[in-house]
């Protein structure tokens, strides 16, 4: 059975497709934690202030995940860093289990003397710059371990009485200290609706979708319509409203296609492809710098965002915003050929 295009690029979305076995019901025994944290066939994968370790000394090598053994890092890192456990990596007849360690608690100069002894050559290095060259599992895990370590970093503190907060179930809860307060807080993601709005004309049936520059975008770059979920708001509600003070469209529909995590630092992005049949954009100004209809034939003219001499740019390769409008373009392939129009440059 052969995929077709659309399900290719959803399954091939950055930061989904984890290979790991979460345990999520092991890992809540603390005995079992220590056995799997203590096992000769654990894993670690080192961060750094929000930075993956990986092998290579610049952007332009092509990055490897690095995990280290056990005895490869310093007994004081061991004592001091935040631990999580991400879960285990079969394969090959072995089982690993896999640690984020999060060393931002180490002084710089101490890091990078112990880097600098370590047998490969390596890096700490932002996710996004380099997700492009990561196999997706390796990218999932990765950020799987990021978006973890920053959520650990953030509730250091009881958000109810103020007291410290402790780890606990594998680096997946935090505990409050205070014992007659004992709240227990676990790892948040900020739910984000992110939608492609596309203008259906029922007199001449020419289909645009709208792309805005979002104030803080690079340069060039247009993109679609993004926003948090509000408290008591459905995601499909949160569509209409961010497309509304956005650009002050209406919307009559919106269909959910794909979600991705997105832990820059803790969203899930939830993708829409929504319509409208209102023409007129309001831009909202404190929001966005630009907002316009696009054909398919002019997005296909729009370069990279890495193109420094383009006008116009794509998002991002690893956004799902990206997707949303390559899905978007293959459908408006589809249906030029099914009603043989000839597609103007
Ligand atoms: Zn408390």
């Amino acid at each position: 059975m052969t995929n077709s295009p659309a399900q290719t690029n959803l399954r091939n979305l950055s930061y989904v497709g984890m290979p790991l076995d979460r345990n999520s019901v092991l890992r809540e025994d603390s005995q079992w934690m220590t056995s799997q944290y203590q096992s000769p066939q654990a894993l670690f994968q080192p961060l750094y202030h929000h930075a993956n370790l990986v092998s290579g000394q610049s952007a332009s090598e092509t990055p490897k995940a690095i995990y280290l053994k056990y005895s490869e890092i310093p007994p004081n890192f061991h004592q001091s860093c935040q631990l999580v456990y991400l879960g285990d990596l079969k394969g090959g007849g072995t089982n690993h289990p896999i640690f984020a360690i999060d060393l931002s608690v180490i002084p710089e100069e101490t890091v990078n003397e112990w880097r600098n002894r370590l047998k490969v050559t390596s890096q700490f290095t932002d996710l996004r710059r380099m997700s492009a060259f990561l196999l997706q599992s390796e990218a999932a895990i990765l950020g799987y371990a990021r978006g973890l370590c920053f959520w650990h970093q953030n509730h250091l503190f009881c958000s109810r009485c103020g007291h410290t907060t402790v780890s606990t179930r594998g680096g997946h809860m935090r505990k409050c200290t205070n014992d007659t307060c004992a709240k227990e807080v676990y790892p948040r993601i900020d739910p984000a609706v992110i939608m492609l709005v596309e203008l259906i004309d029922p007199t001449d049936g020419i289909e645009k979708c709208l792309l805005g520059r979002h104030k803080g975008l690079p340069k060039g770059i247009y993109s679609t319509l993004a926003g948090y979920v509000d408290q008591g708001e459905s995601m499909e509600e949160a569509v209409a409203r961010e497309v509304m003070e956005e650009a002050g469209l209406l919307i009559h529909n919106a269909d959910y296609i794909a979600s991705q995590p997105w832990p820059f630092p803790s969203a899930l992005m939830i993708g829409f492809r929504a319509q409208t049949k209102e023409e007129n954009i309001t831009i909202a100004l404190d929001e966005l710098e630009d907002a316009q209809w696009f054909s398919a034939d002019q997005i296909r003219q729009f370069g990279e965002h890495t193109d420094t001499n383009v006008e116009k740019a794509l998002p991002r390769k690893d956004s799902i915003a990206r997707t949303l409008i390559e899905l978007w373009l293959q459908d408006k392939t589809s249906s030029l050929d099914l009603s043989h129009h000839s597609s103007t440059q």
